[in-house]
């Protein structure tokens, strides 16, 4: 039942204009639908779990704007908030109480976190903890994981997840060897493969960062004793361990990966809830440590609009409504349900799928499996889900533009959501 009322030319036009005025006609490259072909949407309006675009389609949305959305687009309360807080300006430049309020939210939430710093992108969160990282420990290497996106910094683009997984670019042009000769990595969920890493690099390891849950490379969770061990090995070699919480904090649980694991790192990386849909990234982590960010100590960074007051109220009512009991269980029901049933229809008609969910956060991949990594990953049949993303498209279901991105539920989205896009996954997939 594809809506016969489906169609796509003012997206078209408005494309085709884009891309003489920007590089692939878009401000991120994922945005572009390249790996799954075919022409992107471009969106109207969204509220709640939905979409529209601009020639008036509207999708049950799976991606949420990569995250922010977990109380569904455009929350009235959120949107309350920004007009109150919009009166009293749009930048300050200067400290503002609302920074505190958010700071102990996120304090109070978050294990690893005593002291906490705002910034505008998960991208600068990561920069700057690289550069804590450094600061602290007087080392330069660090380890990174195959598929692990940590923003788009010169240093971390070394088999990257995301975009750069997503185009299939080795590493980009324009980052220097010098740049990345520091970077080490290793395949996820491989101990001895790190273990190995440390001792070839006596003494020289600053740290190890990774997504605790991937996101980036599709939805990839850990296996039993990963964390662990990792947390140990870092323990034992002097070196630090950083979460990448940008997508999961807030995400698989309120504290977000360590939470849900028990695990506790040194530092950590926050973004993309905590703005509830404005630009925020923010870092934080052991006092000792963080007590080294300027004007504090000596290691330096800063931010014109970091801190910024609607930022924070988009973040600080985003968190209040995430405080509500149940939240984290109806985002596990739900998910799970989109999941399995996804998973169960694709065996049925004969396909190799595997995938899974932690809370609102879920994956689907069209290989046998199981993906431990990103190689396991890679095995997916790609045109398959090309095949998979278009027929749901054009069936009014908005699902990530690529095999190796994570999908995200809201709260906002209903059970009835679910079963329609069961629904139009089974007629999608009776015709791959
Ligand atoms: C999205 C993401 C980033 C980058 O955040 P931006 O706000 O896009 O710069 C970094 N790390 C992880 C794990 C992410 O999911």
């Amino acid at each position: 039942m594809v809506t016969t009322s489906f169609k796509t030319t003012k997206s078209e036009e408005i494309f085709a204009a884009a891309q003489k005025l920007m590089p692939g006609g878009v401000s991120s490259p994922v945005r572009a639908f390249k790996s799954v072909g075919g022409q992107p949407i471009v969106f109207d309006r969204v509220k709640g779990a939905y979409i529209w675009d601009v020639d008036d389609n509207q999708y049950i949305d799976y991606v949420g704007t990569w995250g922010p959305a977990i109380c569904g687009h455009a929350h009235p309360e959120v949107i309350e908030a920004l007009h109150k807080a919009l009166e009293k300006g749009t930048s300050f430049g200067a400290p503002s109480y609302l920074e505190n309020v958010l700071a102990e939210m996120v304090i109070d939430a978050v294990p690893s976190i005593e002291m906490v710093r705002f910034v505008n992108s998960g991208t600068e969160a990561c920069m700057a903890v690289l550069r804590l990282m450094r600061a602290f420990t007087g080392r330069d290497k660090i380890i990174k994981f195959e598929g692990c996106y940590h923003g788009h910094a010169d240093m971390f683009l070394v088999k990257a997840g995301s975009g750069v997984a997503t185009l299939g670019l080795p590493d980009s042009p324009g980052v220097p060897k010098s740049a990345t000769q520091n970077t080490l990595t290793a395949p996820f969920n491989d101990l001895e493969a790190v273990k190995a890493l440390f001792e070839e690099n006596p003494d020289q390891i600053a740290g190890v960062i990774l997504e605790p849950v991937v996101g980036n490379a599709g939805f990839i969770p850990p296996d039993g004793g990963f964390l662990e061990g990792l947390r140990v090995l870092t323990k034992e070699n002097g070196a630090l361990l950083i979460f990448d919480e940008v997508m999961t904090g807030f995400r698989i649980a309120y504290g977000g990966a360590q939470e849900k694991f028990g695990i506790t790192p040194d530092l950590t990386t926050l973004g993309k809830i905590i703005g509830g849909g404005l630009p925020v990234g923010a870092y934080g982590g052991r006092r000792d440590i963080m007590s080294m960010v300027a004007p504090s100590g000596p290691m330096y960074q800063a931010g014109t609009l970091s801190g910024n007051p609607l930022a924070m109220t988009a973040g600080i009512k985003t968190l209040e409504l995430l405080q509500k009991s149940g939240t984290y269980e109806y985002l596990d029901r739900i998910t799970k349900k989109l999941a399995d049933g996804l998973l169960q229809i694709a065996k049925e008609k004969g396909h190799a799928v595997c995938g899974g969910n932690i809370s609102g956060m879920f994956g689907l991949f069209f290989t046998s499996g199981p993906v431990h990594n990103y190689e396991d990953a890679k095995k997916s049949d790609l045109a398959k889900f090309s095949r998979f993303h278009r027929g749901m498209l054009e069936r009014g279901i908005y699902l990530a533009p690529s095999q190796f991105e994570a999908g995200f539920t809201s709260v906002a989205h209903t059970e009835e959501d679910i079963d329609r896009t069961l629904q139009a996954a089974a007629e999608v997939i009776s015709s791959l």
